[in-house]
């Protein structure tokens, strides 16, 4: 055996960092706090029906990808796994006129132009930037450019057009429509708070042929990556959170996971990085990015959400999987929010029991939703409030499912909180807004030799791309410098400095 990894959190970095380490020869032991992996990836049954908790879209779907090869090594995706490939990323509906965004953008450019003639040249600006993103999925998935960057950007046709959304919340960028139905699409008809280049980006992805869903979701996802980590040797202990990573300043000895020190040789973290530096090494060492991005989070807005999933009998296939809907204002954390995203699940085979099928409603929230939630003495009877309200809003929409719907699940910023310890209780990392940018981390800490940390919140965007891809990198990291292969970047540096001192 090799030497040994303790991997602490069993979310989609944790379980990627160990298989990878495990097909290296380490030998790796991961601690998960909960009674199952997958963190915020994950799905489970309630009466028998199938919620996913997770999965809108998956990017690297698309064979031939740097990320689907990365999902077929870790089981996520393989030749048997069917995939969805839905005709919409989004559509929405504004006073009964519907705005699709489907795979193909010449028809769908001509859509818009025949809803809004006078939009002519913001519709024609807004499929020029999604092209340009599609292209430049391809750029970064290469290993020559593993990430986006603004050097990037410069190589596409028309960069100016990408510039100009990058700084801007999709509210701003919609005002170059004068349609009050293009308006509302480009604002809602997403999940997330995060900013138009965001939106232009996701949907560039989909377009290019990405961002499809496996049959069964997160869960059977899930299940898959555990059966590969097991099957390759990895030990796995569950309800088992690390509480603290002990040391002699330079080093990592050990990890305290109840009354068990844990001793290895390296430590990887799949963690959110205020559980890491706050809690696990009490409050030392956290970078100066997470300092900065919460001293200013209004500036780096987290996305988070309040999600209810309903049952539906009888479901005709009437609404579009997502779709956005104007809905009175309901309260739903700080917010009094006017739209909902509803997503049936009707796609799935494996999701459908008994002639009915799973609904999502889905609501975004943000760090100050968590912070009014914290508040409430009561978030359970809020939450109840919310779940009623949402669902009659649903109802007042689709009339023809009332009496037909039912509540299985729900939950909001503190119960994901709650579940896996994301800050904030959000389902993503830091966005980039007006004032905020690009950020990005190397998943190393400063002066400890051994401990590596991975996971959506080391890139701004979040989401299990970057979980996936992060944690990648990390093991990179982990075996260059165990079998002490030098960075180019190195050598260069060290034959300066000896010039220096010659
Ligand atoms: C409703 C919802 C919808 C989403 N939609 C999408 C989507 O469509 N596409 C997409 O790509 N992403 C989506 N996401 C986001 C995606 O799920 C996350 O970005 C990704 O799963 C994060 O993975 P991670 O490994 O970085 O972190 P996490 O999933 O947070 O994993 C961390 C793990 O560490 C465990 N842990 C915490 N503390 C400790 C401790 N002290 N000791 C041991 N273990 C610990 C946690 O329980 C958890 O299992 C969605 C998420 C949600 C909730």
């Amino acid at each position: 055996m090799g030497k040994s990894v303790c991997v602490i959190g069993g979310g989609i970095a944790g379980l990627n960092a160990g298989i990878e380490l495990l097909q290296h020869g380490y030998d790796v032991t991961l601690f998960e706090k909960n009674n199952e992996v997958g963190g915020l990836c994950s799905g489970y049954s309630v009466d028998g029906y199938l919620i996913d908790a997770c999965l809108h879209w998956l990017m690297g779907t698309k064979k031939g990808t740097t990320l689907n090869a990365l999902w077929r090594n870790i089981d996520a995706l393989n030749d048997e796994v069917e995939v969805s490939h839905l005709p919409y990323f989004c559509t929405a509906i504004y006073q009964g006129r519907k705005v699709t965004f489907g795979r193909d953008l010449d028809e769908e450019e001509a859509r818009w132009k025949a809803i809004s003639p006078k939009d002519e040249e913001a519709i024609e600006g807004f499929f020029e930037s999604v092209r340009g993103m599609s292209q430049l999925w391809v750029l970064t998935q290469s290993e020559k450019h593993p990430r986006l960057s603004m050097k990037l950007i410069s190589t596409l046709p028309n960069p100016a057009r990408i510039y100009g959304a990058i700084r801007k919340s999709r509210k701003d960028y919609a005002k170059r429509f004068t349609h009050p139905a293009l308006r509302f699409a480009i604002q809602n008809a997403m999940t997330g708070y995060n900013n138009a280049f965001f939106f232009l980006l996701v949907y560039g992805l989909f377009a290019s042929g990405d961002g499809d869903v496996p049959y069964g979701g997160a869960e059977a996802m899930v299940r898959r990556i555990k059966a590969r980590y097991l099957s390759l040797g990895g030990k796995l202990y569950l309800n088992s959170p690390v509480t603290r990573l002990k040391g002699d300043g330079k080093r990592i000895e050990y990890a305290e996971s109840g009354k068990n020190l844990v001793k290895a040789d390296y430590f990887v973290a799949g963690l959110d990085p205020h559980i890491i530096f706050t809690s696990l090494l009490e409050g030392k060492r956290m970078p100066h990015t997470y300092k900065h991005l919460d001293k200013d989070i209004k500036d780096h807005t987290v996305s988070g959400c309040f999600c209810v999933y309903v049952r539906v009998k009888g479901f005709k296939g009437d609404i579009d999987t997502p779709t956005a809907i104007v809905i009175p204002k309901v309260r739903v954390g700080k917010k009094k929010v006017g739209s909902l995203l509803v997503r049936p699940y009707g796609f799935d085979p494996l999701v459908q029991r008994k002639g009915a099928t799973v609904i999502s409603l889905f609501v975004d929230q943000d760090q100050d939703d968590y912070a009014y939630f914290l508040k409430k003495k009561n978030p359970k009877k809020e939450n109840r409030r919310i779940v009623k309200e949402l669902v009659e809003s649903f109802l007042n929409a689709y009339p023809q499912y009332r009496g037909k719907t039912e509540v299985l699940d729900s939950f909001g910023p503190l119960e994901l909180h709650e579940r896996t310890g994301t800050s904030f209780g959000s389902i993503q990392s830091y966005s980039f807004t007006a004032k905020g940018s690009f950020y990005s981390n190397s998943g190393k800490v400063s002066g400890l030799d051994n401990l590596y940390f991975c996971g959506q919140w080391n890139r701004a965007i979040g989401g299990t791309p970057t979980a996936l891809l992060t944690s990648h990198e990390v093991v990179k990291k982990l075996l260059r410098k165990e079998h002490g292969i030098v960075h180019k970047g190195a050598k260069l540096l060290s034959k300066v400095t000896k010039r220096k001192r010659k």
